[in-house]
């Protein structure tokens, strides 16, 4: 509707803005190698402050690469090497000077298959995730950190009673949310998910999503996905990656999810979204 159009709703005319307190992860020209082998070329994607940016694409294309760049994964690989820029809040998150450990503290990573310490109890596997902060935490303190860990992973109604109880003995998709409860016992910006539900039954699928979507109002999400409803239920942005035979990774097409779901700017992405690949 037209600006000064008396029936037209305040909040459509102002675009929705973030919480102040939550932050935006931008990629600039990030390109990445293997040895010689160049596996993401110019990728430049900006991740918005409190949405879910899906990313999409055939596998090898370069989006666990991608996401291993945003929190500083990439250069553990001896044979790795990157150029570009990872922004935080505007900030080169590779600037010299700025350590692994920050990084880390404030990007958090959950994995395809849930990784929880087994013989750990449920509790010490979500204090587990403060070792990054390399402060110490009181008994109160740790305490407080377990239940609103778990509770915005959606975990702790379920395990409240059993939290000296191995985390082995959870089942794969509430090992999961342990997983993604440890990632925010450091109360990280940005959470990186790749493919989570991939190991995962249908419903415990559908409370990880759940659980995403209640999360996002406190921190920035960026999921790699293969499965298109998914990245239709959860995400705002999408960004479809593609690598054409013998080419490196590069986005073809970024954006709103709706949009890029009904109406596709790029031939492939229509393809890969309407499952032609
Ligand atoms: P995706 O997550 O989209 O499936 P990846 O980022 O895992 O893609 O892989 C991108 C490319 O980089 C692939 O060709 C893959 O074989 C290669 N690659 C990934 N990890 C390594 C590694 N540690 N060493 C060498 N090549 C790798
Ligand atoms: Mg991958």
């Amino acid at each position: 509707p037209a600006a000064g159009d008396a029936s037209a709703p305040f909040d459509a005319l102002v675009p929705q803005a973030p919480a102040a307190s939550l932050s935006a992860l931008e990629g600039r020209e990030v390109s990445a190698w293997f040895g010689e082998r160049k596996v993401l070329e110019r990728v430049s994607l900006r991740m918005e402050a409190g949405q879910v940016t899906a990313l999409i694409g055939p596998s090898g294309c370069g989006k666990s690469t991608f996401l291993r760049i945003l929190n500083r994964m990439h250069e553990l690989v001896p044979s790795a090497s990157l150029a570009g820029e990872v922004l935080l809040d505007g900030e080169d998150i590779y600037d010299r000077g700025k350590k692994l450990q920050d990084a880390r503290k404030h990007i958090g990573m959950v994995f395809q298959k849930p990784n929880p310490f087994p013989a750990m109890s449920i509790y010490d596997n979500v204090i587990a995730g403060l070792k990054l902060t390399g402060k110490r935490a009181s008994r109160d303190e740790k305490d407080e950190i377990v239940e609103r860990s778990l509770t915005a992973a959606g975990l702790w109604k379920e395990v409240k009673d059993r939290l000296r109880q191995p985390g082995g003995g959870l089942s794969g998709g509430q090992q999961q949310r342990l997983c993604i409860a440890r990632s925010l016992a450091v109360k990280p910006k940005v959470l990186l998910m790749d493919e989570p539900c991939s190991a995962l039954d249908p419903t415990s699928t559908r409370v990880i999503e759940e659980t995403m979507s209640e999360l996002q109002k406190e921190v920035t999400i960026v999921i790699v996905t293969h499965n298109m409803q998914q990245a239709q239920r959860v995400s705002q942005q999408c960004a479809f990656f593609l690598a054409a035979q013998g080419t490196p990774g590069a986005i073809v097409e970024h954006g709103d999810t709706e949009a890029m779901f009904s109406e596709p700017q790029d031939q492939r992405t229509y393809d890969y979204v309407n499952g032609r690949f």
